[in-house]
């Protein structure tokens, strides 16, 4: 069974309580200097002893933190109330401010050839409250100075990404409800935020006709442009995925597309798999179709596989070619990958502490 929601726990502890205490409560939830129960001061005193007696302040129990040697990447593993584990990531970006990025589900269901989050298969979906606390576990741990490093005091965090473990369009309405939250509660707007999906086209379907769906940034990851070669990668693809991806795409881009607004392609860049000039031709093509998209190259990730990251004169060379055809492209930076925290590596072994 499902445990309970914060909220609902709430309503069932106070059913005669106005949704306005609710409002205070979330907020307080995300108030960098509020530690506790005991600090969220605008409830009555007797109110917040019995929730601190009732409800956790947080719905993990337990962490621990790994950061890279260059300390310009931190992982952290949080272990949830039934002992499971789920790892989020916190990352400098370019402004010196700083970049999470969430777990929607422990493990994942996707099984794509290159990830090793794949390899865990889907253990579970993360609840809402689980999802939103992987903000507030980064601000606690930048608003503390954490590990001593007076860098990271009162450091902001500007953008999140859901590129940790999971497909968050398989958890939909946890997703949603935790994007409605953060947009009500922190300084994040938006456009700071990108939901990546391997791209669960019926979701990617409703998403355009649910009012309630925030209008966040989305990225596909879409790995190649060729069916064949798409298969062989995402096994959760198909024959038809190109061209009912770009039929959505061109929905999506009519809604939603402005200056403020693209489609992010996610490309991992596997050694002779898909990074021939073969595959540039087949993705502009396909980018060219449908105008604002951005393609993001992601160098691949070392994780127990049969693949090879491209060699950086073959990446030079892809991008060249998307370039030089008009397609704006750039490739990611590889952060963390000394604490196995880029983009692929989350991995955890129930019961280990370390990855
Ligand atoms: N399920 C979501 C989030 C996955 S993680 C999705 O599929 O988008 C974010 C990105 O990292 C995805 O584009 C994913 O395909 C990519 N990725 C996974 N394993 C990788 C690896 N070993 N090296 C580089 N990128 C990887």
């Amino acid at each position: 069974m499902t445990p309970l929601s914060r909220f609902e726990q709430f309503s069932a502890l106070f059913p005669n309580e106005k949704l306005f205490r609710w409002k205070q409560l979330s907020h307080a939830f995300f108030d960098p200097v509020v530690k506790n129960w005991q600090g969220v001061t605008v409830l009555p005193k007797p109110m917040r002893e019995e929730l601190a007696k009732q409800i956790p302040w947080v719905s993990y129990r337990d962490s621990k933190v790994f950061s890279s040697a260059n300390e310009d990447t931190y992982k952290a593993i949080l272990t949830l109330a039934d002992k499971k584990q789920v790892e989020t990531v916190l990352m400098a970006n370019k402004r010196d401010q700083w970049t999470i990025c969430v777990s929607s589900q422990v493990g994942c269901a996707m099984k794509c050839a290159f990830c090793a989050t794949g390899k865990m298969g889907l253990i579970r979906s993360l609840s809402a409250d689980e999802i939103m606390d992987q903000y507030r576990f980064w601000r606690a741990f930048l608003n503390e100075g954490a590990i001593g490093e007076s860098r990271l005091q009162g450091a902001r965090i500007s953008n999140v990404v859901f590129m940790g473990m999971g497909e968050p369009l398989a958890n939909y309405e946890a997703v949603k409800t935790t994007l409605k939250t953060w947009l009500s509660n922190t300084d994040l707007g938006p456009t700071h935020i990108t939901v990546s999906t391997v791209g669960v086209l019926p979701i990617l379907e409703k998403l355009l006709s649910d009012p309630e769906w925030p209008a966040v940034r989305m990225a596909i990851s879409l790995h190649s442009a060729d069916p064949k070669t798409r298969h062989e990668l995402v096994p959760s693809s198909h024959d038809l995925f190109i061209p009912q991806l770009k039929k959505w795409a061109k929905k999506y881009l009519k809604n939603l597309g402005n200056r403020r607004h693209h489609l992010t392609f996610e490309y991992v860049m596997l050694q002779n798999v898909n990074d021939t000039d073969h595959h540039a031709e087949t993705l502009t093509n396909l980018v060219r179709s449908l105008g604002q998209i951005k393609v993001n190259l992601i160098p691949y990730n070392f994780t127990d596989s049969e693949f090879q990251r491209s060699a950086d004169d073959r990446i030079e060379r892809f991008k060249t070619f998307l370039e030089t055809h008009g397609v704006d492209v750039m490739v990611r930076r590889t952060m963390g990958d000394d604490i196995a925290a880029a983009c692929g590596q989350l991995i955890t072994k129930e019961g280990s502490g370390r990855v």
